[in-house]
Parts: structure tokens; C-alpha cells; sequence
């Protein structure tokens, strides 16, 4: 297969990017709008807004449906910004990235209800920031209002529905071999929190210690039931985080998957066998 790797470049790179999976970022949305052709819109995954402060009329009149993924650097800073690009929904898909700091909570719920799709960032929370997690994926999953994916919780949820072998590395946009970051100097990085890392031996030799059980000095991935799902994500950069928080996290969308797959099991299929 061709083509599988994103590369997360700024807007005034995207000629140089010309005919490769990209994510296309800037600050400003008519920056966005002038560098990226008509050429170029099959190879866009979406593009990122990097500050909430502009207009959106640019991106209103461009109108081509690519999603738009909206970046919150400051939850309490940016959360009312988010109402104006409402009107934007009737001409792109819209996400929001929100990091994991306190308060994400709130930029989550509002976003919800405004139908916009929800990415989380960061990982190794605190214990604060577990207790506001496990608020979060309470009301992912009970919440009858919540129509758009909330990124980890959603893409966990259908991996333990599934028994999909998916990882967090993969649903965060962290995983090497699926994405890049270019800086704008054009530098090729590894993506996400990975960003500062200069070498990808190491990031990839700790993957292989995980993957053949080796673990060394991370027993708690050793022994870890979520380990398929998460292959290690809470334990980067640091190795001593305790993943206690994360894992009870974990298996309450876990416990959750199994019951709607416990419930559809026992449904009747047309035929009136349980399916
Ligand atoms: S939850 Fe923690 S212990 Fe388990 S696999 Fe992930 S990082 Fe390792």
C-alpha cells in the first residue's frame, strides 16, 4: 500500500508536500485556503486551525467539505470561541482538540453540543485529571445528546466492542508508522508527544521490548490487561507513571462494550435465532 503515512505540515509547505497524505496546519484560515489547490484537496486528511481568534469566513466561503480540526490551547481561554464557528458545521466536519489539562471537560461538553467532533491530547494525567476523564467518559457513553465521536474514548470503545487490535498510539495520530510532523523549516519529526524525540530508535526499541513482552523495567506493562489496546502509551516519556487511574479508565469502556455486546447477542435475528 502506498501512501499511508500523514504528514502534519504547515500551510506554507504544502506545494512541497504535493501528492502526499497530508494535515494541513496554520494559525490563520486564510493562509490555509491560499496554499491548498484544488490539486492537492484528495491528499488531505483535514486541516488545523492552530488558533481560534480569526474569522471564519475564509473557510465559510471555501466550502469544499474537508474537515477542519479546531486546536484548544487553553480550555478556560478558549471555550466560548468555540460558538462561532458553529455556522461552519453546514460546510466542513468539524473537530475539536482539546489537551488534557484541567478543564478539558468543559470544552468537551460544549463541543458536544454543538455537534462538533472531539479529540483529547496528552496522556500521563494526574489523579485529578483521571477523576475528570472518568466524568468525561461517563457521559460519552450515557449521554444520548453526544452524536459525535469523543477521541481516545470513542475509538477505544469500538476497538473493545470489536476486539479490534487497534492501538492508542494509533487513534491519538501518535503512531510512526501512520504519522509525521514537519516542521516549518521543513524538518521531518515523529508526531504528537513524540515530537522531541530526536532518535526513533529508542521510541521504537521501547515498542519492541513491549511487544515481545520483554518490558524491561516497565512490569506494569507486562502484566497489563490493556496492553493490546495500549501498548504503552501512558508510560511516555516517563516510565514510572503509575497507571492506575488510566487502566480503571480503560475498563470502564471496556465493561461498557460488553454489556452492548452482551445485548446485542441476546437480540433475535430476523430468522429469530440470538445474533
Ligand atoms: S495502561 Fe499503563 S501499564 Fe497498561 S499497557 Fe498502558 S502504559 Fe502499560
Amino acid at each position: 500500500m502506498t501512501n499511508t503515512i500523514a504528514y502534519d505540515i504547515p500551510a506554507s509547505l504544502v506545494a512541497a508536500f504535493h501528492g502526499r497524505k497530508a494535515i494541513v496546519r496554520s494559525p490563520d484560515p486564510a493562509e490555509l485556503v491560499e496554499n491548498v489547490t484544488d490539486l492537492d484537496l484528495g491528499n488531505i486528511s483535514f486541516i488545523k486551525l492552530l488558533s481560534l481568534n480569526g474569522g471564519i469566513g475564509a473557510l465559510m466561503a471555501w466550502g469544499h467539505g474537508i474537515p477542519v480540526d479546531l486546536v484548544v490551547s487553553d480550555p478556560c481561554r478558549d471555550l466560548p470561541l468555540l460558538y462561532r464557528y458553529a455556522p461552519l458545521l453546514a460546510v466542513h466536519p468539524l473537530r475539536v482538540s482539546v489537551p488534557l489539562v484541567p478543564g478539558f471537560g468543559n470544552v468537551v461538553k460544549l463541543a458536544v453540543s454543538l455537534n462538533f467532533a472531539v479529540k483529547v491530547e496528552g496522556g500521563q494525567p494526574d489523579e485529578a485529571l483521571t477523576d475528570e476523564m472518568q466524568r468525561i467518559a461517563q457521559f460519552y457513553l450515557h449521554q444520548t445528546m453526544v452524536s459525535e465521536p469523543v477521541e481516545f474514548f470513542h475509538s477505544l470503545f469500538m476497538a473493545f466492542y470489536h476486539r479490534d487490535p487497534v492501538t492508542l498510539w494509533a487513534i491519538q495520530e501518535e503512531d510512526p508508522s501512520l504519522n509525521r510532523f514537519i516542521t516549518e523549516r521543513g524538518e521531518e519529526k515523529l508526531p504528537g508527544r513524540l515530537a522531541g524525540v530526536e532518535s526513533t530508535q529508542g521510541f521504537f526499541a521501547f515498542l519492541r521490548e513491549l511487544r515481545n513482552g520483554l518490558a524491561t523495567g516497565t512490569d506494569e506493562c507486562a502484566g497489563c490487561e490493556f496492553l493490546l489496546q495500549c501498548m504503552g502509551y501512558f508510560k511516555w516519556p516517563r516510565r514510572e507513571y503509575r497507571c492506575s487511574g488510566v487502566k480503571a479508565l480503560m475498563q470502564t469502556l471496556r465493561s461498557a462494550a460488553e454489556e452492548l455486546r452482551a445485548d446485542m447477542a441476546s437480540l433475535p435475528s430476523p430468522e429469530g435465532e440470538p445474533i
